[in-house]
């Protein structure tokens, strides 16, 4: 048997989705929301079901899909892009980011990422016979390391893997960051594989700007999107990928050796969602934020010391003034079993030595109600 696989353990989000459903836990854990996306995508993807589009699409994805993609590009980043030769819709962006690396990535190459990192990345970088190369960002503020950055490029870097909204630190990579960045992948003449399913779940102001958009990075920049986390349907799994024609090719080979297709009728429906009008894309930043507010505002008053989240779904909080004697494992094992509120230890994010071990992630993509039971319970149990 293949011995990285071998040597992979279970995701975290499903460990600790398992152990809350055992202990009747409120699961802030894994990143799903409690609630339904848009009814016009989910009545056009049933409509399209019922149509009788259940067999293969194109390989690319569905050209209305493609074309919607092709349109969200020019609203929101003004990036002109060709529908046909420069868009690969793929089985969520999970693949994506497999297919991505796929395209660029001989044995051997080194490719950089970025810690605190989702948990996809280090297996399928592995897998590929590629090496990493690992920079830390630290909490509490998660800044850039420029100097560790710029030491992680060299002769053998062929890319980088940057997540921008990221998770699990809701940092919103600043336009002067991106910048540094870019001028080191001009330097070193490589690829960045872009992970923005966050793109649209900004707070307080914050916006999300692609790399891609930054001078000479257009043809070196893979774009991934996620419709799971754009419209709310983290079950449907279709993503897409945005790249200069003379990347896409090789995504869509990889993409032909994964899944070789996504499904037609889930693509229609996001196809009706990346059409949706700006109201819509305007109104999910400010009413995630709301929902991180309240949790935000929950944890610090029970004495949590709560990490500014700028993005994403997810608030990292200190546990130990609450005088908790243990680490982030032995914490979101304990929240679990005792006051049935289920977290995720930041730790899992990190594949480095001596990572910071007490913090706690929580998703706060939930209703009010559940939000407030779930702090009702922390504070009984606290
Ligand atoms: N990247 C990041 C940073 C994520 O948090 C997630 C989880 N939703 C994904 C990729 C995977 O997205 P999808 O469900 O579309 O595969
Ligand atoms: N992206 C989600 C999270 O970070 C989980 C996705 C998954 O379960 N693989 O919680």
């Amino acid at each position: 048997q293949n011995a990285l696989l071998s040597a992979t353990g279970t995701t975290i989000f499903t460990v600790m989705s398992a152990l809350a459903l055992e202990h009747g836990a409120i699961n802030l854990g894994q990143g799903f929301p409690d609630y339904d996306g848009p009814s016009d995508v989910i009545h056009a993807a049933a409509a399209a079901l019922l149509d009788g589009r259940n067999q293969y699409p194109p390989l690319t994805g569905v050209p209305e899909l493609r074309r919607a993609v092709a349109h969200h590009n020019r609203r929101f980043y003004g990036l002109e892009v060709d529908p046909d030769a420069e868009v690969v819709v793929t089985s969520g962006a999970t693949e994506a980011i497999t297919a991505c690396l796929m395209a660029v990535l001989n044995p051997g190459d080194e490719c950089v990422l970025i810690e605190p990192l989702y948990d996809t990345y280090l297996p399928v970088v592995r897998l590929l016979g590629a090496v990493p190369r690992l920079v830390r960002l630290e909490p509490p503020k998660w800044e850039l390391p420029r100097a560790a950055l710029a030491a992680a490029f060299g002769p053998r870097t062929k890319a980088i893997l940057l997540n921008t909204p990221m998770n699990p630190t809701g940092k919103v990579f600043t336009a002067a960051e991106l910048a540094f960045l870019a001028e080191l992948i001009r330097r070193h003449d490589c690829y960045a594989i872009c992970d923005e399913v966050y793109e649209h779940l900004t707070f307080d102001g914050w916006r999300h700007i692609p790399l891609m958009t930054l001078p000479g990075m257009r043809a070196r920049s893979m774009r991934i999107g996620s419709a799971g986390k754009t419209f709310s349907l983290t079950g449907w799994k279709v993503g897409y990928v945005t790249c200069d024609r003379s990347l896409a090719g090789n995504v869509a080979k990889a993409h032909q050796n994964l899944t070789f297709t996504t499904p037609p009728n889930l693509q229609r429906g996001v196809a009706v969602g990346l059409m949706k009008d700006d109201a819509y894309f305007a109104a999910i930043g400010p009413q995630l934020q709301a929902r991180r507010d309240r949790l935000a505002a929950g944890l610090a008053r029970l004495g949590f010391g709560v990490l500014e989240t700028r993005g994403s779904y997810f608030i990292s909080a200190d546990f130990r003034p609450l005088g908790f004697d243990g680490d982030d494992v032995a914490f979101c094992r304990t929240i679990t079993e005792e006051a049935k509120v289920t977290a995720i230890p930041v730790t899992a994010f990190y594949a480095s030595d001596d990572p910071p071990r007490h913090y706690a992630r929580f998703a706060f993509c939930k209703g009010e109600a559940v939000l407030d039971e779930a702090l009702a319970r922390l504070e009984r149990w606290i």
